[in-house]
């Protein structure tokens, strides 16, 4: 049994079929669609009219090829771990021998413009997507609360539709919580070169039909505020389950939960990261898919532990940006010539490689994952040149 038809819970069914699992496979899925990937949702689709939704698989694929019971508009709302059940909004109950949590994140959401009239968008799903597109398309005045991947982007394909468009970020820079300072400002300084305009250190207070109020005393004109302050977890079935939630669902390294034969992947589960040196979610499409391939397998009895580094790009303008670990309190090594807009910064703690974020040099982030996947310690001297190769630290 899968609680969530995201990219987590798609992929695990796939995994399990392709291990050889033969019993009954059912997921259970909020959404009306069937597994789709999120990604293009604030890129390709946001750009192009003719971009369209990214499915796992299509939609009779899952009964015809895969022999998986897809229920989708099925939302589990109750659980019970002793009798092994889940309930879903329309009353019906389902056992399991073994049930996945892949419930992911849902946004957070601003209190301070509910109830002010102004309208208000997030960005998670396809009806998401396809509403900020029309909106974009209307050179609307827009107003993006929140410097983070998800804004920018949003910002970047508001900004190509011609809008005119104002971000608020109540860190000091942009993607803080990410990006060195060096990145941060070449992200800020991209936008500008498209006409974004930003408000560094302030908080939204509130708003009216005319526009944003902030906490500095500026009023920013808008037709619409797009929110994208980041997630948090869907609890539901975990608190059904009598899981605890600790900022996402506590899993071992093989997925397991707290509660026998209660697994979970993807963007719900809080895993060890080597990298952060503590427990954290990981919101990406890499950990959607590659840990949940992993759980799978642990839910029909293989034990293959799941560690790989955390990974996520984002393509804003002609940037690719992909972080992989974690590049937070740590000492910056930067490789390669920053002003030729093709570079890498690489975090060291001690004499380990603990994150790596690179610029439109995608290949030798490939490269980097490797070297922090493998706990390779090359010399900070020899990250430092870009004549060295960076196979000859994994040797
Ligand atoms: C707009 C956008 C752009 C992104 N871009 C990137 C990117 O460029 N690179 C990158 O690495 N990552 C990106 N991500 C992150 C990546 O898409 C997520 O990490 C990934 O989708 C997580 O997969 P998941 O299956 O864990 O959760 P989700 O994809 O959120 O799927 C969970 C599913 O469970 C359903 N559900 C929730 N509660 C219930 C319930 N009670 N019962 C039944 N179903 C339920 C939800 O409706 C949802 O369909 C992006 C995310 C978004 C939103």
């Amino acid at each position: 049994m899968i609680a969530g038809a995201g990219q987590a819970g798609g992929r695990a069914a796939e995994a399990l079929r392709a291990r050889g699992f033969q019993g009954a496979i059912t997921v259970l899925g909020e959404e009306a669609h069937p597994p789709y990937e999120r990604p293009q949702l604030s890129k390709a689709m946001l750009h192009s009219p003719d971009a369209s939704v990214t499915y796992i698989k299509q939609a009779r694929d899952w009964s015809d090829v895969l022999n998986v019971r897809l229920e989708t508009g099925a939302a589990v709302i109750d659980g019970d771990a002793d009798r092994r059940t889940v309930t879903t909004a329309d009353g019906r109950c389902f056992i399991f021998d073994r049930l996945l949590i892949a419930t992911g994140t849902r946004p957070r959401k601003l209190a301070a413009l509910e109830g002010s009239g102004i309208e208000i968008q997030y960005l998670r799903n396809v009806e998401d997507a396809l509403r900020f597109r029309r909106s974009v398309q209307h050179r609307s005045r827009i107003v993006i609360v929140g410097g983070g991947v998800i804004g920018l982007e949003a910002a970047c394909a508001a900004a190509r539709n011609g809008c005119r468009v104002t971000v608020i970020e109540n860190e000091t820079r942009l993607l803080a919580r990410a990006f060195p300072p060096l990145v941060s400002d070449l992200v800020a300084a991209k936008h500008r070169s498209h006409g974004v305009a930003f408000v560094f250190g302030a908080t939204v207070t509130g708003a009216t039909l005319a526009g944003v109020q902030l906490s500095n005393g500026e009023t920013i004109e808008a037709d619409l505020v797009l929110v994208g302050i980041g997630v948090e977890p869907v609890p539901t079935v975990a608190e059904r389950l009598g899981l605890p939630s600790q900022g996402g669902i506590a899993v071992d390294a093989c997925g397991r939960t707290e509660a026998s034969d209660v697994f979970c992947a993807g963007d719900a589960a809080l895993q060890w990261s080597r990298c952060h040196g503590r427990a954290i979610r990981v919101e990406t499409w890499a950990n959607a898919q590659n840990q949940a391939i992993s759980v799978a397998t642990n839910m029909i009895g293989e034990t293959k532990a799941y560690n790989d580094p955390p990974w996520f790009w984002t393509d804003q303008y002609d940037l690719n940006i992909q972080v992989a670990g974690d590049m937070l309190d740590s000492d910056h090594i930067v490789r390669g010539d920053e002003r030729s807009g093709k570079f890498s910064v690489i975090a060291m703690r001690g004499s380990d490689v603990v994150g790596a974020l690179s610029v439109n040099v995608a290949k030798e982030m490939a490269m980097l994952r490797r070297v922090i996947a493998a706990n390779a310690r090359p010399s900070r001297a020899d990250l430092e040149s870009p004549a060295y190769d960076l196979r000859a630290a994994l040797k």
